[in-house]
């Protein structure tokens, strides 16, 4: 499995720090946010570790994409029957911290459009 030692996100992957998880299996980890923007706010990662959404799409197997996927769309049913949205920033201009894949759910609230 590709990990990157000094990685935040990995860390959390092989359980070398701590997260609130709500979802694990061998593709994908699903954990609520620090510093939640919204009521429900859950990072939904890839095992796998991808700076980012360009790096995934470029080496990750089509099984991975799709666990992925359809994890972001469980977990966002579940937590925001009334509506929920689904964000990856990537680079300095999108406002990305952590450099591995992190897909963000949040629910809970309105939300406006366009993003900020
Ligand atoms: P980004 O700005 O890269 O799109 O999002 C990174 C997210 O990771 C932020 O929402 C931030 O609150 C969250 N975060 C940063 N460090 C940790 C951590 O150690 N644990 C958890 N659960 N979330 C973190
Ligand atoms: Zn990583």
């Amino acid at each position: 499995m590709s990990t990157d030692p000094t990685c935040l996100f990995c860390k959390i992957v092989r359980g070398e720090i701590p997260a609130s998880e709500v979802f694990r299996d061998a593709d994908v980890v699903a954990f609520h946010d620090l510093n939640p923007q919204a009521p429900q706010h859950v990072l939904v990662i890839p095992t796998e570790h991808a700076a980012n959404l360009s790096a995934f799409a470029r080496t990750a197997s089509a099984h991975a994409a799709q666990r992925l996927l359809q994890v972001c769309g469980e977990i966002g049913s579940s937590l925001g029957p009334a509506g929920y949205r689904v964000v990856t920033n990537e680079g300095g201009h999108a406002g990305q911290t952590v450099h591995h894949l992190h897909f963000h759910v949040l629910a809970g609230r309105e939300m406006s459009w366009p993003p900020g």
